[in-house]
């Protein structure tokens, strides 16, 4: 799918609303409509990726900002100590439904291994 018809682009650019809590100069972190723990923030880049298997080297330092918006999402939502999940699921086996890549982040309950 292309940016233009994206979900995800159209949050970045203000043209569906969106609980923003984070903000970075690569990426942004927003609730989950349909949030799945007491904490489930998304964490997208700016750059609009489809999947996973579309990153290529030159995205690596925005793919590694992600995980920098996680850190910092944990610390602000309380969750950091106790733990938290950092999933992104890639294509429709698993369970991957808004193709522009996001990183969940669950928190605030105890987790299941493996995930359903
Ligand atoms: P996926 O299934 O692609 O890994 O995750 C997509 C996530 O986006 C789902 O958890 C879904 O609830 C969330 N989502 C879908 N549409 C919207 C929306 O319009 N706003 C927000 N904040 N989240 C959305
Ligand atoms: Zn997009």
């Amino acid at each position: 799918m292309s940016s233009d018809n994206c979900l995800f682009c159209k949050i970045l650019n203000g043209e569906i609303p969106a609980e923003i809590i984070y903000e970075s100069e690569t990426a942004i972190g927003f609730r989950d409509i349909n949030a799945k723990a007491p904490t489930h923030v998304l964490v997208i880049p700016r750059k609009h990726i489809s999947t996973i298997n579309d990153i290529e080297v030159h995205d690596e330092t925005v793919i590694g900002s992600l995980y920098t918006a996680a850190r910092e999402i944990a610390v602000q939502e309380g969750i950091a100590e106790d733990g938290y999940r950092a999933v992104m699921n890639c294509n429709e086996s698993a369970g991957q439904t808004v193709f522009h890549i996001h990183l969940h982040i669950l928190g605030g309950r105890q987790m299941d291994w493996p995930p359903g």
